[in-house]
């Protein structure tokens, strides 16, 4: 199968193996990883290697925490707000996709939102680059790739200079190219896209702008409880976090994020050229905001699209339709998707329009 489902998506094939195991046998304990208590020293071993793991690939500084929390990034939607805006206050916030509009709607329910610049009128088909953040914002929100439309920000030193805390949606491009990852106060991530199982969000924050509301904020809430302990507050979801440690090892394996990127380059260049070589397809977005994760496009006629899922299916290719709003076609690239599968359905693209048109 060729996989290129938007979220959950593929993983390692090694990672489906080793969690398989671990779900028969763990560690040769004779048990299975979900009947083992998340404080024995087996599991925190694992939560520590977990951690540890992305403040390597990530190459964090002593200020930045590291948590796995339940929940999914539509929780950390009203979490972030919850912790670092008071009602009184203004955070900036970029709409540039449905997920970013809806952690704008989230926002509102905690303080005043300002939305800084927006795609929408245009069908979050491009990037607005024209902005201005107030001075006074409590911090900035940006979806750093866009999921559904297709569209990331290449350029992230963008914002690095808006002199507010800098806050990060990355769910659906985090690890799969090199940025200064310090530059951010805070970021978050749903496991299921590039980073492990659903059931899992990767949360990492500046303890800097912890602490600083003066609501009151229920315990599972506060970043500040799950720092202190170790993501270990209560219990945390064993196996979700389990299979994000098994992919962390992956990509250092592999060689870490710059290896990755370079990968995930080419399966993206590949797959552009193909579309804009062939007349029959037309991407949908502005070409220098293309994402490298979510390609979307659709055919010139409209009419051949389920033919062409159809022959898709045939050869094993699935996850390609686009979203239930967009309609067309959006290949997801995500880390663990080999190149060869960006072959092969680049090859059925050639051979359908020689056939069709
Ligand atoms: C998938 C996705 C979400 C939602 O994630 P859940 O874990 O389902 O809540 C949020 N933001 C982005 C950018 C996404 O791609």
């Amino acid at each position: 199968m060729h996989n290129f489902n938007p979220g959950p998506s593929i993983l390692p094939q090694e990672v489906f193996e080793e969690a398989g195991k671990a779900v028969v046998n763990f560690n040769n304990t004779g048990l299975s990883i979900l009947e083992i208590g998340h404080r024995t020293d087996a599991f925190k071993a694992v939560m520590d290697e977990a951690i540890s793991l992305v403040k390597e690939l990530m190459q964090l500084d002593d200020h930045h925490e590291v948590m796995y929390l339940h929940g999914g990034a539509s929780t950390q939607f009203f979490q972030v707000p919850m912790n670092l805006l008071n009602e009184t206050e203004i955070a900036a916030y970029t709409d540039t996709d449905i997920w970013g509009a809806k952690a704008i709607k989230e926002a509102r329910l905690f303080g005043h939102v300002e939305v800084v610049c927006s795609s929408k009128e245009a069908g979050y088909t491009y990037l607005p680059k024209q902005f201005s953040v107030p001075k006074t914002a409590k911090y900035l929100h940006i979806t750093t790739n866009n999921t559904i439309y297709g569209t990331q920000w290449q350029d992230l030193s963008l914002f690095y200079n808006a002199g507010v805390p800098l806050v990060a949606d990355m769910s659906s491009d985090i690890l799969s190219r090199e940025i200064d990852f310090n530059k951010f106060d805070l970021i978050y991530a749903g496991a299921q896209k590039n980073l492990g199982a659903a059931g899992v969000n990767l949360v990492v924050a500046s303890k800097k702008i912890l602490g600083k509301v003066n609501r009151k904020i229920p315990v599972m809430m506060d970043y500040r409880n799950h720092i202190e302990n170790g993501s270990l507050l209560n219990t945390p979801p064993v196996f979700a976090v389990y299979v994000c440690m098994l992919t962390l090892r992956w990509l250092k394996k592999s060689g870490g994020v710059a290896a990755i990127q370079k990968i995930n380059h080419e399966k993206s260049t590949l797959l552009y050229e193909t579309i804009d070589s062939l007349p029959c397809f037309k991407g949908t977005v502005a070409k220098e905001d293309r994402s490298k994760m979510n390609v979307c496009f659709v055919m010139t006629d409209p009419v051949l699209e389920n033919k062409f899922l159809d022959e898709c299916k045939q050869n094993g290719i699935i996850g390609i339709k686009g979203h239930r709003t967009t309609g067309g076609f959006r290949v997801s690239l995500y880390n663990a998707l080999p190149l060869e599968s960006v072959k092969v359905l680049t090859q059925l693209m050639k051979s359908f329009a020689e056939k069709n048109f």
